[in-house]
């Protein structure tokens, strides 16, 4: 990547940074933190959600998202929709207002038309990842660039009442087959939160299903692991199913881990003094300032 490139995807994850530090330098709830967090990046074309989403196999839009609110786990997910705004908020009205915890496709759609904002189809489609979709079509199978197979975005914050939430959002995997739903909306396995751990989840979908990626995490913290060791020993097991990918987590006492076992993975903490850092590459962050 270019300098300007790598400074651009600095700047976005330090915005988000910040949207979500000011909710909760407010006392607001970790839940609005990470919708804030993750809204931003919905509009940023660099990230994979929302305007600039990944494209199916058919070059249409099926945004993946979901939002869960640790302390009393009430969950909110979407799955194969296009039209909302910013999905994130999708996921978050069936959290407040449906009886339900995943609803997906058309339904899903019809369901939020009226509760929140919607956009035309063209609003999330971006040349670049139209040029991605030719590329990984024409690959048929073989290998791709990892720039236009990920880019998945998440937030997990712990707030003033100590309080966990996480949110993810997607536009999953490009050249997916239509229909296809990934980890993300899937809670417990993309995203995930409890009384121990905020969790969310970037890389091969179906892998992380099948570790039960966030599920996996809780339960190592509950046996006595570490953040740092729960979070290695499930992206290890991701890895032995033949996934790739990273995650970001925060616990109960703030201890916050973000691996990957990709080339890199756009990511960002910020301190309770709204101090945030940024890291793209293997190695440690660095501080990232607010840019115009
Ligand atoms: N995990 C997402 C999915 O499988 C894709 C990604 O993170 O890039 O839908």
């Amino acid at each position: 990547m270019d300098p300007a490139t790598e400074q651009a995807h600095r700047n976005g994850l330090t915005r988000a940074l910040l949207a979500g530090h000011a909710v909760l330098a407010a006392g607001g709830p970790a839940l609005d933190a990470v919708i804030a967090a993750v809204m931003v990046l919905e509009d940023d074309p660099l990230f994979n959600a929302g305007h600039g989403a990944v494209l199916t196999a058919d070059g249409t839009i099926e945004h993946d998202a979901c939002v869960v609110d640790g302390p009393t786990r009430r969950i909110g997910s979407v799955a194969g929709v296009c039209g909302p705004h910013h999905p994130i908020a999708a996921a978050r009205a069936v959290l407040d207002h449906s009886p339900h915890v995943l609803l997906a496709g058309r339904g899903a759609e019809a369901w939020l038309a009226g509760r929140v904002p919607f956009v035309p189809p063209s609003y999330f489609i971006t040349e670049r990842r139209q040029r991605a979709l030719r590329s990984v079509l024409a690959a048929a199978g073989g290998p791709v660039d990892d720039a236009d197979r990920h880019g998945t975005v998440g937030a997990v914050a712990l707030d003033q009442s100590g309080a966990l939430a996480a949110g993810t959002s997607t536009g999953g995997m490009t050249g997916k087959l239509p229909g296809r739903i990934g980890d993300t909306p899937i809670a417990g396995a993309g995203t995930w939160a409890d009384g121990t751990v905020a969790f969310s989840a970037t890389g091969h979908g179906e892998s992380f299903i099948r570790a039960g990626a966030g599920h996996a995490v809780a339960a190592h913290l509950r046996a006595g692991l570490s953040l740092d060791e729960a979070t290695a020993l499930v992206l290890a097991d991701v890895a032995a199913l033949g996934g790739d990918g990273g995650v970001i987590a925060i616990d109960a006492a703030g201890h916050v881990a973000l691996p990957f076992n990709t080339r890199g993975m756009y990511r960002g903490v910020v301190d309770a003094a709204g101090v945030c850092r940024t890291g793209i590459y293997f190695g440690p962050m660095q501080e990232s300032l607010p840019q115009a």
